[in-house]
């Protein structure tokens, strides 16, 4: 059983060291107890400006068990995250932020679960105590307009959770460049459970996400799951011509019943009348703008959960 634990990281020189010590003594406590035989520790740089990389290839060059990737330029954890997927070779894989928020020492109550044989094991936060008020209000927000748009998502599970090679391999078809990853999971499917962590302070150094990468995130979020803002253009496009039609009557009624003066009710009904049939036309290009939308993703059809005598990826039990 071969564990790989994939970290994206952004300017995060402050806590590298710990976390790598933390996660080592982790690592070891599951070797010793027979739960891994094998791991790798995959430290994705998404193209940090500080000393990050210099700490990593130290590390790489101590432990032939750290791998390092380091991305060109900064892409963003999501994508930090899916290029440590893409490249990591464990029969389960843990994605871990590097700040520490995440305790390490979850890793054993997911790996359970994983021998259990479930595919994908989500983190989810117990309490947000330690997050600011703001962070609160605006996550809950997040979750809850996620689900009125449609969008399945875990509550409260942010990019903490073990995924077995079967998923990797799944996920390795998904060919989306708009990629969000807490949606994308749910999406794939297969067998899941659920464990509680309670989310510890960010050890040291500032947190990455501000505001604006935030409501970019959230944004992504919505448009790669939903046509629900597309919908809304085409329903309001039927409302506003079913009004229009009302609007255009009343026009007729005050006309023949002499209230009105000359030219008023021929320039009055081509405005609601075009009116109206423009935003139900809009909502209709819309809606085949949707269609195309999800065809240029190419999402894969089916996942496979497993084979057999087939040769190629076999599952694991
Ligand atoms: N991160 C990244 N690229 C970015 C922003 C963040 O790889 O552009 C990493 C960051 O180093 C950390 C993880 O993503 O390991 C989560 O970020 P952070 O802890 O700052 O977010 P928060 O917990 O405050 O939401
Ligand atoms: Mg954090």
């Amino acid at each position: 059983m071969k564990l790989s634990v994939v970290i994206p990281l952004f300017n995060e020189e402050a806590v590298i060291d710990t976390t790598y010590s933390r996660l080592s003594e982790v690592i070891a406590g599951l070797t010793r107890d027979g739960l891994v035989t094998d791991y790798e520790i995959l430290f994705v740089d998404d193209g940090s400006r500080d000393r990050s990389l210099e700490i990593l290839r130290r590390l790489a060059a101590g432990n032939s068990g750290v791998k390092v990737i380091s991305l060109s330029r900064n892409f963003g954890h999501q994508k930090a995250l899916a290029a440590g997927l893409l490249h990591c070779s464990g029969d389960a894989v843990v994605s871990l932020d590097a700040d520490l928020q995440d305790p390490p020492e979850l890793i054993r109550d997911m790996l359970e679960k994983y021998r259990k044989g479930k595919d994908i094991v989500y983190g989810v936060r117990r309490a947000r105590g330690k997050d600011t008020f703001f962070k609160r209000v605006t996550a809950r927000f997040f979750y809850r307009m996620m689900q009125a748009m449609g969008v399945d998502l875990i509550y409260d599970h942010a990019d903490y959770r073990l995924v077995s090679r079967a998923v990797v391999e799944a996920f390795r078809a998904v060919r989306e460049t708009n990629i969000f990853l807490r949606g994308i999971f749910p999406y794939l499917g297969f067998s899941h459970e659920i464990v509680y962590y309670d989310r510890d302070e960010r050890h040291a150094g500032e947190t990455k996400y501000p505001l604006r990468k935030m409501l970019a995130f959230a944004w992504e979020g919505i448009t790669s799951f939903s046509n629900v803002p597309l919908r809304l253009a085409s329903f309001s496009g039927l409302i506003i011509s079913i009004a229009s039609l009302a609007l255009v009557l009343w026009a007729f009624y005050e006309k023949f019943a002499g209230r009105t003066i000359p030219g008023w009710t021929s320039t009055v009904i081509p405005i609601f009348f075009i009116g109206g049939l423009n935003i139900l036309f809009l909502g209709l290009i819309g809606e085949y703008i949707g269609k195309i939308y999800l065809e240029v993703k190419r999402r894969p059809l089916f996942f496979i959960r497993e084979t057999h005598n087939l040769g190629g990826f076999e599952r694991r039990d």
